[in-house]
C-alpha cells in the first residue's frame, strides 16, 4: 500500500495496524521514528473514535435479533425459490449459447457457399482447359492418326 515507506525502511500502514493489535515487527522502529509514531497516534486515534461513534447496544443486537427470527418465521412462498440471479445467469447462459449456434450455422453455411464458389470455379477452369474451341474440331478429324 505505501512503496515510498517500504523504500525508506518506515512502517507500512499494514505494519503500523498489526502493531495496534499487537502482533506488528518488533524491529523498535517506532521507538526510533517520530514519523512512524506520529503515523501510529493518528491510525489510533481514529481507531478510538471509530469504536466511540457507534457503540452497539443491547437494544439494537435485540432488535436485529428479532428481525432475522421474523424473516425466518416468515411463510415461504413458491416465488421465492425462483430467485431472479438464477434465472437471470440461466437466460445469459442460453443466449450465449443459442448466439453461439447461430454464429456456427452462419459460419457453416458461408463456408458451405465458398465450397460451392470454388467448386464451381474449378468446374469452369476445367472444361476451359478441356474443351477445344468448336472451330478446331472438324480441322482435328482431317488429320487420321
Ligand atoms: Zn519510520
Amino acid at each position: 500500500m505505501n512503496i515510498v515507506s517500504a523504500q525508506s525502511a518506515h512502517w507500512t500502514d499494514e505494519q503500523l495496524i498489526d502493531h495496534i493489535y499487537g502482533i506488528g515487527p518488533t524491529d523498535g522502529h517506532l521507538n526510533q521514528c517520530a514519523q512512524c509514531t506520529s503515523r501510529l497516534s493518528v491510525m489510533e486515534t481514529r481507531r478510538q473514535q471509530v469504536s466511540l461513534e457507534e457503540p452497539v447496544t443491547d437494544h439494537f443486537l435485540a432488535a436485529q435479533r428479532r428481525t432475522i427470527y421474523a424473516r425466518l418465521s416468515e411463510p415461504h412462498h413458491w416465488w421465492h425459490s425462483l430467485q431472479f440471479r438464477h434465472w437471470a445467469s440461466a437466460a445469459a447462459m442460453f443466449a450465449v449459447l443459442v448466439g453461439s449456434a447461430a454464429m456456427y450455422q452462419n459460419h457453416r453455411h458461408e463456408v458451405a457457399e465458398s465450397r460451392a464458389d470454388a467448386q464451381l470455379a474449378q468446374d469452369v477452369s476445367q472444361m476451359s482447359l478441356d474443351s477445344e474451341p468448336q472451330a478446331v474440331a472438324p480441322l482435328k478429324g482431317l488429320f487420321i492418326e
